[in-house]
């Protein structure tokens, strides 16, 4: 339902929580984050229920003294609104985060070749597949956007997707089909987010995303591609006083 994506030098865990507060006006049942630190931490904390609920849970409590996450509000589709169910799902012995909106619609010929394979599931969200199958394809190549591009080309349906590896700190990528992703750019920083709301109070600078496309953020850098590899140039446009 909504999502947001951060990487830069401030501690992630605020900037992802006021960012989904900006996007709950959309309706959503469950709320989640996952942060990941230059020591090599993932932290992860997800809830059924209001954000206040994700934001009572943690307290004063930092996940992770991370500045790369990524923040998810979950509309249910697969699977009721339980803990279990919402996002972020963990893969590859939860060193890799994904968060997803939209609906994947050829999970369960997936599902059943990773459970041929041994991989167990934790939750009933189609989404969990596609962590699954991303956690695969990161033990094989070792990178985080190689893996990323295999799987989305696998994907059928309306997906909004984001993950962050542990091993790659300070990297978070994205792809979009038939559902909507922005970068906002910032000063060392950069954002992502299902609408501009995800990161309006930080940067009026975006880029459009097209569709089928993949993003990968760094503190300092954006790059977007097609799901073959090929980069393409994103769209700048300026985000207007009012959104
Ligand atoms: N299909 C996914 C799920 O049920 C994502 C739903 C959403 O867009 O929030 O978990």
């Amino acid at each position: 339902c909504g999502i947001v994506g951060y990487v830069g030098p401030r501690p992630s865990q605020d900037i992802l929580l006021a960012g989904l507060a900006r996007l709950e006006y959309r309706g959503y049942d469950s709320a989640g984050i996952a942060v990941i630190d230059e020591s090599g931490d993932l932290g992860m904390r997800k809830k059924a229920g209001k954000l206040s609920v994700l934001r009572d849970s943690l307290g004063d409590a930092t996940l992770a003294a991370g500045s790369t996450g990524i923040g998810h509000t979950r509309w249910a589709t697969h699977g009721g609104p339980t803990d279990e169910n919402a996002h972020p799902h963990l893969a590859d012995d939860d060193k890799l985060a994904v968060i997803h909106n939209g609906i994947i619609e050829n999970f369960a010929v997936l599902r059943d070749e990773l459970l041929a394979d041994g991989v167990a599931f934790l939750s009933e969200t189609d989404t969990e597949v596609a962590a699954a199958l991303l956690g695969r394809e990161y033990r094989e190549t070792g990178d985080l956007e190689k893996a990323f591009r295999n799987v989305v080309n696998r994907l059928e349906g309306a997906f909004t997707l984001l993950a962050l590896h542990q091993d790659q700190p300070g990297l978070v990528v994205g792809a979009r089909r038939n559902s909507p992703l922005v970068i906002g750019l910032g000063e060392g920083e950069n954002f992502l987010g299902s609408d501009v709301a995800a990161f309006v109070e930080h940067t009026r600078n975006a880029l459009a995303i097209g569709q089928d496309q993949i993003v990968s953020i760094t503190p300092d850098a954006v790059t977007v591609t097609d799901f073959a590899g090929t980069p393409v140039e994103p769209e700048p446009f300026e985000v207007s006083w009012d959104a």
